[in-house]
């Protein structure tokens, strides 16, 4: 895996199927929204696995991803109570240059999650940082 650290505690990991180089063409704000949480992981002492970047995805609607608007975060190793305080701290300080569907709040950042027939989790989750056309 490709990670950035000088000590276990400070690692932020992506999946090495990512091409690093969007970075470079991602819109500077969700950057700053991707180095804001890994200081939250740090500062938790949480996992900060980052699992998308630009690349698209069967299924995907949204063009946040595609725009270089967006980047995913896995939940895994996260507790329903840490992501619960994640997702409203995080949309507080952020929600200015999140974005949302017409007429709904923006958010800065979303949980989800992938639940079977019987409403039964099937993975761990995960977060989908997101910001506004122009922020
Ligand atoms: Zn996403």
């Amino acid at each position: 895996m490709w990670d950035i650290t000088d000590n276990e505690k400070m690692k932020i990991e992506f999946k090495p199927e990512l091409d690093i180089n969007d970075l470079r063409r991602m819109k500077p704000k969700i950057v700053w929204l991707m180095i804001d949480f890994w200081q939250y992981c740090k500062e938790k002492n949480l996992p900060c696995l980052i699992t998308s970047l630009m690349e698209d995805a069967p299924g995907r609607k949204s063009t946040t991803h595609v725009s270089g608007r967006a980047f995913d975060a896995s939940a895994r190793g996260w507790s329903t109570d840490e992501i619960d305080n994640f997702i409203i701290d995080f949309n507080n300080k952020w929600k200015n240059i999140g974005t949302a569907p017409l007429g709904k709040p923006p958010k800065a950042v979303i949980f989800h999650v992938t639940r079977n027939g019987e409403g039964e989790m099937i993975s761990p989750g995960h977060f989908h940082f997101q910001v506004r056309r122009g922020a």
